[in-house]
């Protein structure tokens, strides 16, 4: 799904000066979607380091024509370094849209991911292939709002995974419409929306089945859910148009937890 990007860095400065450096260029890169995941990286001699990390496309890491801060970051960061920053790339492509123009086409988006995503929270409406953050009309704001959305996200995952005290609390964030984290989901899908002009869609996670009495209903507007046709978008799931919705039915558990549901 995505290339490997490695590169060695040597410089004649101090770690320190190095390490915030790189520290800010890597996070400007997380931020707009140029790289995906965590980056990773060791010392490699008293002067050098190794920097690895995943990338989406194979010109993910050019910055020649971008104006946002990753550029002035990689500006700052060569300005220590003994030389320009390069990247050695293994992989393959595998993105059907890999420009501007082919995503704007997309036909929907949906805000969605879960603990073990390494790549984008926003995936196109038809194939769920992750969209590079850089190569949507985003502002730099707005992708940041999704980057920390989706760590925000698989924080509550986690918790809830771990089966301790706020199991519950943390699975009411995941799985309620009206919990602090679907808002603030639902409110960046809108902003997305505005920005893209291509209908963005929350994917509400719904591991147990409702009571069937709210089962059939949108738990927004209250309206029946729209089970698309097979090869319409979001076959299989449950959609509302009006509230930009996608979810799902869940499992049907005897003994839901305390609280959940
Ligand atoms: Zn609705």
């Amino acid at each position: 799904m995505s290339f490997l990007a490695a590169a060695e860095l040597t410089f004649p400065g101090s770690r320190t000066e190095i390490e915030d450096s790189l520290a800010s260029y890597l996070a400007s890169l997380q931020k707009s979607g140029r790289i995906w995941g965590e980056a990773v990286w060791t010392w490699t001699a008293e002067r050098a380091l190794t920097v690895v990390c995943l990338v989406p496309l194979q010109d993910s890491l050019e910055l020649r024509s971008s104006r946002g801060a990753e550029a002035a970051d990689l500006e700052r960061l060569e300005s220590v370094l003994d030389g320009a920053v390069q990247w050695r790339l293994s992989g393959e492509a595998s993105l059907a849209r890999r420009t501007t123009l082919e995503w704007s086409r997309c036909a929907a988006f949906c805000l969605r991911t879960d603990l073990f995503d390494q790549t984008s929270p926003l995936v196109a409406g038809d194939s769920r292939e992750p969209a590079p953050l850089y190569l949507l009309s985003l502002d730099e704001n707005d992708q940041e709002e999704c980057v920390f959305w989706m760590r925000a996200y698989q924080a509550h995952e986690r918790i809830w995974l771990d089966s301790r005290d706020l199991e519950s609390a943390a699975y009411f964030q995941l799985s309620h419409a009206d919990s602090e984290l679907s808002r603030r989901g639902q409110a960046i899908c809108g902003r997305v929306e505005r920005s893209t002009g291509v209908r963005t869609y929350y994917f509400l996670y719904r591991y147990y089945m409702v009571e069937p009495r709210l089962r059939d209903r949108c738990p927004v507007c209250k309206q029946l859910w729209v089970r698309p046709s097979a090869g319409e978008l979001f076959e299989k799931y449950l959609v509302c148009d009006d509230c930009r919705l996608v979810s799902e039915e869940g499992v049907d558990a005897s003994n839901l937890p305390e609280g959940a549901g």
